[in-house]
């Protein structure tokens, strides 16, 4: 009954196959994706470094190339920028944009292991996580409903709702989390699109792998938001045939991305 009061009460279902509450609409998920990039891109500054910009669209658009329209922007267009920043991060917004910062590529440091990343942002966007968090939050607190966050995108009260909903801003993407349902549902999506796209899947392990010895190093930061690295790893290995399966029918193909990782001057 409470569902009424929003007009709409909408449900859809992941690409994984999961009914999911998604009270927003595309439209309007991508318009606020796109503003928040843009604020982002503002703030931020660019890499100007060719040689790490080429690698970067590389990889992403050996991954755009296979994954599915659905939940993705309009026309199926997405975008890549490279922040100048030292903090091993990258996030997608739903309207098709990608963040990667700099420090990502000495974390991620072989084409399979960006893809991995890549992957594993893109699955979140496809698979409407911010909508579905923004929703959950919707209902959870009475005092906000599905038409004024539509029609409040600038408004200070929903700004933190938005940005953790989208997950946005220099401490989501990678280094936030969206909960371990979610987690797990872009790790397992994420390692299909980069198995997909041509990139030996065991690679999204040894990323991970290394995410979590860096995260060792900064316990109470990491430790408590997110997921378990065991259990994700274990996840990982699990899907790995069925992502193998993938790995060689992409080869088969012909798929076989050539994407040259920047020198790192150390
Ligand atoms: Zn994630």
């Amino acid at each position: 009954m409470l569902l009424l009061g929003f007009g709409v009460a909408a449900c859809s279902t992941t690409i994984t196959g999961r009914r999911q509450l998604t009270l927003i609409s595309d439209n309007k998920m991508d318009a606020l994706g796109l503003a928040a990039f843009a604020s982002l891109k503002h703030q931020a500054k660019l890499s100007q470094d060719q040689m790490v910009n080429d690698y970067v669209q590389c990889v992403t658009t050996a991954i755009i190339e296979v994954i599915p329209a659905d939940g993705g922007p309009k026309g199926g267009k997405w975008e890549a920028l490279v922040f100048e920043d030292p903090t091993p991060n990258a996030f997608a917004l739903p309207g098709g944009k990608i963040g990667v910062h700099t420090g990502m590529l000495d974390v991620a440091t072989t084409p399979g292991q960006l893809a991995a990343v890549l992957g594993h942002e893109v699955g979140h966007v496809l698979l409407r996580h911010g909508n579905e968090r923004m929703s959950q939050s919707i209902l959870a607190d009475s005092a906000i409903s599905a038409g004024s966050v539509a029609a409040g995108v600038a408004s200070p009260e929903y700004r933190d709702l938005i940005v953790g909903g989208l997950g946005v801003g220099a401490q989501y993407g990678v280094l936030l989390p969206f909960s371990r349902k979610h987690e797990s549902e872009a790790d397992q999506v994420g390692q299909i699109f980069m198995a997909q796209a041509g990139f030996y899947p065991a690679e999204a392990i040894t990323l991970w792998q290394t995410m979590a010895e860096l995260g060792g190093k900064s316990p109470a930061q990491w430790q408590s938001t997110h997921p378990s690295d065991d259990a994700r790893i274990a996840r990982l290995q699990a899907n790995l045939p069925r992502a193998i399966q993938e790995y060689e029918k992409a080869r088969a193909a012909g798929k076989n991305p050539e994407c040259v990782p920047p020198v790192v001057y150390e």
